[in-house]
């Protein structure tokens, strides 16, 4: 018998991406009728996952951010479990072994414990050590999440502790990739917030893919009482008054409910809204392709051993939106199989290579172009890999691409950027009263930033009578 779907809510989430289905447990654990709308057929946003070949993968996923065993109760993934009332076995998570920032000079191994760090900048660059111990007691001291801060350029308070210009842009590698919006540059309390999720606390994957940490957050949001529409796209938001009135589906039924929590993206949001009010930000433009190589072996069958790779060819670190369809200058090279206990099933042979892209060549192509397209930038990462790694192309079984187009199709996020505008509103506020942000453009990038995002959104303006 079909459930029985109300047309009146406390709350709608526009949008079942990481942070949409965080929110979405909270109010439903405080009672609220409360509902999800996803136009995807499937929930999880930009991390969701795809069928190819029988097989379950995972889009783009590369390591979850944030890893603190459970021991450490004050940690952000520790309290963010808390608030989701899930448990860190909930979600089968594999520690890194050892990552690299790998620049044309250096070489720099990390894991989760910042001392393997912190000895190989003593080894590589002996006179910087003292200035990056300062360095990371003023993150540590930093209020990152202080929503009056002013911005304030991570490049220039860098400068202020450390002198070699090739130090810095290895730590901005990982950084920047992870979670920074802005091309070359990026606001501190943002660089704090990433510094401490990758380096002071770390890495680690979920054991077989994104596929069953999102069925454990459906689960928990449906137990409390949720309700998700998947294949339910919104097509408005209906506005009067300086607050959103109802909200029209694709098929033209109108719901409404107290409040709207978006998870579609800033511009997106506004976009949606019937008037529309005018762009107050600038759009995101920074873009990446990925292509995953399926190997018919492990890559440590290769010599390849480490779990994430940053990688940088060009004596300076450019990161920005490239003038070429992908950037051959600098990338992210993920093994999933080099987790510690590795995962379930074919993600052990997999190796993703991540690049910059240029979103304005790809938007620009026609099917048949775009397709030859594609052939050819996975010719180059394919070359790539193989510079790195001799060999690999005689392992490669079959191969598989997303392009910023990609990401624009299933999430709808504009130019298919991933970390959304370059500004954020980190309040969650939008001009209309009851209409508020969560996720991307909330200003919390990544897995577990966009799940802190949701349930720190809800908290704040969701939860209130
Ligand atoms: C390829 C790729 C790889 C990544 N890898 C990692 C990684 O390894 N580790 C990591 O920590 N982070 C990674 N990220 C980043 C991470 O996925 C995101 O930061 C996070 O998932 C964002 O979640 P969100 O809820 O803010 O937004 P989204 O995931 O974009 O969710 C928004 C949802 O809203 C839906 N939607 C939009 N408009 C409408 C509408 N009008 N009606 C209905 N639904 C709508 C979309 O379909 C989408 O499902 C990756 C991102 C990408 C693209």
């Amino acid at each position: 018998m079909p459930s029985l779907q109300h047309t009146t809510y406390d709350t709608i989430i526009v949008g079942a991406g990481l942070s949409g289905l965080a929110a979405g447990i909270r109010l439903a654990h405080f009672g609220q009728r409360v509902v999800i709308l996803e136009r995807h057929q499937f929930p999880g946003g930009l991390n969701s996952f795809y069928r190819r070949n029988g097989e379950w993968i995972s889009v783009g996923l590369h390591a979850m951010t944030n890893f603190a065993p459970a021991s450490q109760r004050h940690a952000p993934l520790s309290r963010l479990l808390r608030q989701l009332r899930l448990r860190l076995e909930d979600l089968d998570l594999c520690p890194q072994s050892f990552s690299e920032i790998r620049t044309p000079d250096a070489v720099l191994r990390f894991d989760n414990d910042f001392s393997t760090l912190q000895g190989e900048i003593e080894r590589v660059f002996p006179r910087e050590s003292q200035g990056v111990a300062r360095l990371v007691e003023h993150i540590r001291a930093y209020n990152a999440i202080d929503l009056t801060a002013r911005h304030e350029s991570a490049r220039a308070v860098l400068a202020r502790f450390i002198a070699s210009a090739d130090l810095v842009d290895a730590l901005f590698q990982p950084i920047m990739y992870y979670g920074n919006a802005c091309e070359h540059d990026m606001d501190f309390g943002q660089f704090c917030i990433m510094f401490q999720s990758l380096f002071l606390e770390g890495f680690s994957r979920p054991r077989r893919g994104m596929r069953p940490v999102i069925a454990t957050l459906v689960n928990r949001y449906r137990s409390a009482g949720g309700e998700l529409r998947l294949r339910c796209g919104v097509r408005a938001l209906d506005t009067t008054g300086g607050e959103v009135s109802g909200v029209v589906l694709d098929n033209g039924t109108r719901l409404t409910a107290r409040r709207v929590l978006s998870c579609a993206g800033s511009l997106e949001t506004a976009a949606l809204c019937r008037p529309a009010p005018p762009p107050d930000r600038p759009e995101g433009k920074l873009g990446y392709a990925e292509t995953v190589f399926f190997l018919d072996c492990e890559p440590c069958e290769l010599g390849h051993r480490s779990c994430i790779e940053f990688f940088r060819a060009s004596p300076r670190f450019a990161y920005r939106v490239p003038d070429q369809p992908v950037d051959p200058a600098s990338g992210v090279l993920c093994a999933p199989g080099n987790f510690q206990t590795g995962p379930d099933g074919t993600e052990r042979n997999q190796l993703r290579v991540t690049q910059l892209a240029s979103p304005d060549y790809w938007f620009g192509l026609d099917a048949a172009t775009y397709a030859a397209a594609k052939r050819e930038a996975m010719d180059q990462q394919l070359a790539w890999l193989e510079q790195r790694l001799p060999g690999v192309a005689a392992h490669v079984l079959d191969r598989d691409m997303f392009t910023p187009v990609t990401v624009h199709r299933f999430t709808g996020h504009r130019n298919g950027s991933i970390y959304g505008s370059p500004e954020k509103q980190r309040d969650g506020r939008t001009p209309f009263r009851n209409l508020f942000l969560a996720g991307t453009d909330q200003g919390f990038l990544g897995i577990v930033g966009a799940m802190l995002s949701g349930v720190s959104i809800a908290n704040l303006h969701l939860l209130a009578e």
